[in-house]
């Protein structure tokens, strides 16, 4: 049995104030909670604020994006290391706007994602297509280079510590969502990926997260499909109760 995840992805929003009164509204909300594991990941400036809020309670804290270094003259990154001493085990790596807006390639993404699992954290590894490649029918290919290239030099061990989030560009952000039956095409495919790459124990056993406008009100169907493990959300996150409602339609 997979335990289901559900994180929040804040992105760049919610000041300090704001993100600590947001998981003092949530713990309440999913303190009853014991059977999906949840997430809300934050700006850095809020990481150590909000962790502290989160500490005792099912909530747990992750981070957005951390670089391949521990520490040194790398301006304006942060390392897995950093995030650790602010509260946080999970990390995001990979989301479509690192890779589309900030440039970040597969052989970069890979070694952020094996960086952070050296140091003990747990990663959230977005793949994802675009409306274009989509459309192409390169929709297959693009997911099989993300995961062959973004897995490379794992073992199946790593990938205990491993999330995929599989979130179609075209669906983020837009209100626009896949079907139940688009992201489970998708996340078998991934599944299958990941049985020939490291085996089918590792394949039966890695949680698949889908990701692209889940509201509290299209997570329950989406969520019955086999092969979907949980969300990782983005607009729908940044209130508590829209929230914790989609962590219930996962319980
Ligand atoms: C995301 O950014 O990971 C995301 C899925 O955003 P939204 O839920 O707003 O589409």
């Amino acid at each position: 049995m997979r335990k289901p995840i559900i994180a929040g992805n804040w992105k760049m929003n919610l000041k300090i104030a704001e993100g600590v009164a947001l998981v003092e509204a949530l713990k309440p909300l999913v303190a009853d909670v014991d059977n999906v594991e949840v997430v809300v990941c934050p700006m850095f400036t809020a990481l150590d604020a909000v962790a502290k809020a989160a500490a005792g309670s099912n909530v747990q804290v992750g981070a957005q994006n951390a670089y391949v270094k521990a520490s040194g003259a790398y301006t304006g990154e942060i390392s897995p290391q950093f995030l650790q001493d602010a509260g946080c085990a999970w990390v995001i790596i990979g989301h479509s706007e690192r890779r589309h807006i900030l440039g970040e390639t597969d052989a970069l993404l890979n070694e952020k994602l094996r960086f952070a699992l050296a140091a003990g954290m747990k990663v959230m590894f977005c793949i994802g297509e675009l409306l274009e490649e989509r459309k192409g029918g390169l929709m297959n290919d693009v997911i099989r280079r993300q995961v062959v290239e973004g897995l490379k030099g794992l073992t199946a061990a790593d990938l205990a510590n491993v999330v995929l989030a599989y979130e179609p560009v075209w669906a983020i952000g837009t209100g626009e969502t896949a079907s139940p039956e688009q992201a489970e095409e998708v996340h078998v495919f991934t599944r299958a990926l990941v049985a020939e790459l490291f085996g089918a124990d590792a394949a039966a056993a890695i949680r698949i997260q889908y990701g692209g406008s889940v509201k509290a009100d299209n997570a329950a169907e989406l969520f019955s499909k086999e092969n979907v493990d949980g969300f990782l959300v983005g607009g729908a996150a940044l209130k508590a109760d829209s929230f914790a409602a989609i962590v219930k339609a996962a319980r």
